[in-house]
């Protein structure tokens, strides 16, 4: 292999395959090298649960092929283990060292996971981030049903929501007294119990895990409160980290951080970041780990790796839209400090929505069973031009007016836009 690329891309999530893919369309005669150190890359990480529960094949799992490209290498369990910025070299595992003249760093979050579970020398126990674990998981689950679903965030309610249903018992804890603590009002939050309640998932709110305990190697109980609970299956969903510890001694860190500008540049100016994986300096600091943003800044980042001028991320919202088997959810942002709230929630029609605003702009809100008009709220939030408009009247549901920003919304959540250049596997 050759040791060195114009361009090296550490991370084949979204954020690290949509920069390549914009590298090769915008710079069509430099290379572009693209490591992970997992088995395969390039998949839609969101789309786990589904894969989990079987009701999608691995197949479908990844992006869509498309056509040989001599100027992009993907290179697959590689991990990269340290930099060296002054000779641009980064050190690969097992495969030397690889020269870059302008580095990409996409490489995305490592799960958390919480005492008493780290190092439990026990089967049964499976972080929710890669296919790896996904796969482990679900050849698990069809002799191990008792399923433990541990914090109530996004991917801890995604994978309960999608485990229902599958003759399997589910019981989800999270710590917080409402689920998706950090995205939704407890009202709106609510309407999301409700909903799993219904799936016949027991919730324990307010609860964490304090102990485990194992039978022939395998988990088989865990103790919440002064209970023990049976748990052949635990599935940890409690939040993920930058995975940084390659890059603790390139004094590109502050305080742990991977700190960018709003241009994805580094503190080396050779060097920008993308994803999960960094925290965005503006007026404050920003961490908006979703897939939408990884989608805008990973093509961000591949386009201003050898701009002249770069360009600077305009939003730095979570906007965010799922569905919860069943129910369609649509997260603006939480609840801001003083202000004001429209809410549309008609008794008894499983529907929630709500925006908050202040000065005329609105700050946050979320749609909870009926999304219609997602986009219009999106663009308004985004342009701040809500200004006198009667949003509650703005809030009942209008099904079919679509505004070809509602498109793009809806469509940059349901798949990441890969666009369709050479992919060498
Ligand atoms: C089950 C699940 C459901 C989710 N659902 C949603 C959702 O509905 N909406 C939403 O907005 N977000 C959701 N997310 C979060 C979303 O998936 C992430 O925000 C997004 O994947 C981040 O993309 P990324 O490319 O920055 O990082 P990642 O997807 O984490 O990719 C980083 C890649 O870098 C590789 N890597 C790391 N270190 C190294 C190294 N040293 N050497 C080589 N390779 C390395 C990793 O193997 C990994 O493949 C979900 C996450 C999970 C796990």
């Amino acid at each position: 292999m050759s040791d060195r690329a114009d361009t090296v891309i550490v991370g084949g999530g979204v954020a690290g395959f949509q920069a390549a893919m914009t590298l090769r369309r915008l710079w069509p005669e430099k290379t572009v090298t693209l490591l992970d150190k997992e088995e395969e890359t390039g998949y839609y990480r969101t789309l786990l649960p589904q894969f989990i529960n079987g009701t999608l094949p691995e197949n479908k799992l990844f992006f869509p092929p498309s056509a040989d490209d001599r100027h992009l290498r993907i290179l697959t369990a590689v991990r990269v283990e340290s930099i060296d910025r002054e000779k641009r070299t980064l050190r690969l595992s097992g495969r030397g060292d690889l020269h870059y003249q302008r580095l990409l760093i996409a490489c995305g979050g490592r799960p958390l996971v919480p005492q008493p579970f780290v190092g439990a020398d026990c089967a049964g126990i499976f972080p929710v981030r890669s296919l790896t674990a996904a796969r482990m998981a679900r050849q698990w689950l069809t002799s191990h049903p008792e399923v433990v679903v541990l914090g109530g965030g996004l991917v801890g309610v995604k994978t309960a929501a999608h485990l229902a249903g599958f003759g399997y018992t589910v019981t989800l804890i999270e710590r917080d007294d409402t689920l998706l603590p950090l995205a939704l009002s407890a009202a709106a939050a609510g309407l999301v119990a409700d909903h799993l309640r219904q799936k016949k998932i027991r919730l324990l709110l307010g609860r964490t895990v304090d102990d485990l305990h194992s039978t022939a190697g395998a988990i088989s109980a865990v103790q919440v409160g002064g209970d023990w609970l049976p748990c052949q299956t635990l599935m940890v969903a409690t939040g993920s980290l930058p995975d940084l510890a390659w890059l603790h001694d390139s004094g590109l860190l502050s305080e742990g951080r991977l700190e960018v500008a709003p241009t994805l540049q580094t503190a080396d100016p050779h060097i920008f970041a993308a994803g999960d994986a960094v925290t965005i300096v503006d007026s404050a600091r920003y961490t908006p780990w979703t897939w939408p943003q990884a989608v805008v800044q990973g093509a961000l980042a591949g386009e201003n790796c050898h701009a002249a001028v770069p360009r600077s991320l305009r939003r730095y919202s979570r906007v965010n839209t799922m569905n919860l088997n069943g129910l369609s959810l649509a997260i603006l942002g939480l609840p801001v400090p003083g202000a004001a709230r429209a809410v549309y929630a008609p008794a008894g029609a499983g529907i929630y929505r709500e925006l908050f605003h202040q000065d005329g702009t609105i700050v946050g809100g979320a749609l909870v069973g009926d999304i219609s008009l997602g986009g219009r709220f999106h663009q308004l939030m985004a342009t701040g031009l809500a200004g006198e408009r009667d949003l509650e009247s703005l809030l009942v549901p209008r099904k079919g007016v679509w505004s070809p920003q509602a498109a793009v919304f809806v469509r940059n959540v349901r798949r990441a836009r890969i666009l369709p250049q050479g992919v060498e596997r």
